[in-house]
């Protein structure tokens, strides 16, 4: 299978190796891709380097590229189901879920496409009428956009939305586990007419092809979506030839919810918040953050209804929710389970896969409530990326003091991408919202974006922004052009002759 695509063509890995992709909800063959080394990776960043210093995209006027991203967009929607089948078969999530991503995925091509035409620099008083001083926008260059296998198409969306509008060239290389709809992506762009070596795919390994995209001198930016491991990996590789890095990384999100809370809505939604996709979500709210008075009532009822939970696959008419990736992944939040338990915490419900023939040959593990936690366990403070909530409960003599109480736990964390705050009182509510160090804060709500408005992280969730306006800037260089209309003499240093003497002095 050739899946490469460098240039303008599809290509076999030059090793002539491929990867078979396997469905996590019952391991079923899905795909067969090809399996790139460092020589192809290398070659693919030297085809973003040509179109983007000898090709026409850079110097395409923007309503040309934000045309082309519409009608991608379009195309998406008019072939949604079969794309979303794609990511349900790699990612084992439902159909309706991968339905749901696509149609964020078209609002992210529509919104860096309404929005890439509105900015035309700034024009600056420099106190002179002579001269004129204008900021002036340009794109960054060749981009390495590295994105993990959670949300494929949708993470994806968000980099090479906003690196196509302003005029860049790219590489992508998608996870190793998910790469399938990252091919439907670039045979829609080449069918909607983007000029050759714009847009390059590399399918394999990060550990392979990752250190040529990330340090080699040609590439200007890297983006990148994925763990914390990795993002300082990548972080460390730029430095060396200073390269923008933009890094989405994950969080250890708190779920915070007072006593004033609506609590129906509130423990509802703080389901959603940590058994969507099984916990495979970078804003899971996988902290549980409860005042002690509620306590009881809000785990208690947690507990029943998480055990109502059903489980199955992709095309599964009954599931809520589905597997995780891999094995290995399943194997690593069984570590943490096993690990938050031998440090004290109590296991209410789930800690072990489910039983059944249908969940055999799938990576399925059971809604995970572990209570009485506190912030010096692993499995509070480490990402486990799966269904495990874990509870914190705070109190305090006054109001005042319950308040600082939740927020000293909500933000006790190295990681700040997100986390919400369910209370009645609005008050409260936009105190601990402004004090939470955190991207994104919920108020009495859980999960929901839209694409205009920026995403990202405090702390060691990483640095830059997506989405929003400023997912736009961060693939745009800023240039100053300064234009003397009356040019003149400096005169600054003296004009000298051969001997030392000053110009008209003799
Ligand atoms: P990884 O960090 O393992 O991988 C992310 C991407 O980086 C993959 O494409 C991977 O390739 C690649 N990669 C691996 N090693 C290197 C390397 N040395 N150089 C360059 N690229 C490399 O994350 P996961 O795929 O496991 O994704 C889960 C993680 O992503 C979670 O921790 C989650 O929090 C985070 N995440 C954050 C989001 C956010 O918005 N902040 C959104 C979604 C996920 P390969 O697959 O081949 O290993």
């Amino acid at each position: 299978m050739e899946t490469l695509f460098i240039g303008g063509a599809w290509r076999a890995a030059a090793s002539g190796e491929t990867r078979t992709i396997n469905c996590p909800a019952n391991g079923s063959e899905v795909a067969v891709v090809s399996e790139a080394g460092e020589a192809d990776a290398r070659d693919a960043v030297a085809a973003a380097r040509e179109a983007f210093d000898h090709g026409p995209w850079p110097s395409t006027s923007t309503p040309e590229r934000a045309a082309l991203v519409r009608r991608v967009a379009d195309r998406l929607e008019a072939n949604k189901e079969e794309v979303a089948r794609l990511e349900a078969l790699d990612t084992g999530k439902r159909l309706v879920e991968a339905m749901i991503d696509m149609d964020d995925v078209i609002s992210v091509f529509r919104h860096f496409a309404d929005i890439a035409t509105s900015g035309a620099g700034r024009v600056v008083d420099t106190g002179n009428a002579h001269v004129s001083s204008r900021i002036v926008h340009e794109p960054v260059g060749v981009c390495s956009l590295i994105t993990p296998w959670n949300f494929p198409l949708l993470q994806t969306s968000w980099k090479v939305a906003p690196a196509l509008v302003t005029g860049n060239t790219f590489v992508l290389k998608p996870s190793e586990l998910t790469p399938s709809t990252s091919v439907w992506l670039m045979k829609a762009l080449a069918e909607e007419g983007l000029p050759d070596g714009v847009a390059n795919l590399i399918t394999g390994a990060g550990a392979d092809v990752g250190p040529a995209l990330t340090t080699d001198p040609r590439v200007d930016l890297v983006s990148f979506t994925g763990g914390l491991v990795t993002g300082k990996t990548i972080m460390r590789a730029g430095a060396d030839t200073v390269k923008r890095v933009a890094l989405e990384l994950g969080g250890k999100n708190p779920n915070v919810i007072f006593a004033d809370a609506d609590l129906p809505a509130a423990i509802d939604n703080a389901l959603t918040a940590i058994f969507l996709d099984s916990g495979q979500v970078c804003s899971a709210g996988a902290r549980l953050v409860v005042e002690e008075s509620i306590h009881d009532q809000v785990v208690d009822e947690l507990v029943r209804r998480a055990e109502g939970i059903r489980l199955g696959g992709p095309f599964d008419p009954d599931a809520e929710t589905g597997p995780l990736i891999s094995e290995q992944h399943r194997e690593k939040v069984e570590r943490y389970v096993a690990e938050a338990l031998e440090d004290g915490a109590v296991l209410r419900t789930g800690g072990r896969r489910p039983e059944g023939e249908e969940y055999e040959n799938g990576y399925y593990y059971l809604p995970t409530i572990l209570d009485d936690c506190t912030a010096d366990m692993r499995a509070v403070h480490d990402e486990s990326f799966g269904p495990v909530l874990t509870v914190e409960t705070f109190s305090g003599s006054d109001a005042d003091e319950a308040e600082d109480a939740a927020v000293k736990i909500a933000n006790d964390t190295i990681y700040g991408l997100a986390g919400a705050v369910w209370t009645e009182n609005s008050g409260r509510a936009e105190r601990v919202a402004a004090r939470l160090r955190h991207g994104t804060i919920w108020i009495n709500d859980y999960h929901p974006y839209v694409a205009g408005a920026e995403w990202g992280g405090y702390k060691q969730s990483g640095n830059g922004r997506e989405l929003g306006s400023a997912g736009l800037e961060e693939y745009l260089e800023t240039k100053h052009v300064w234009h003397n209309t009356r040019p003149a003499k400096a005169g600054w240093f003296a004009d000298r002759d051969a001997a030392g003497e000053e110009e008209g002095t003799q």
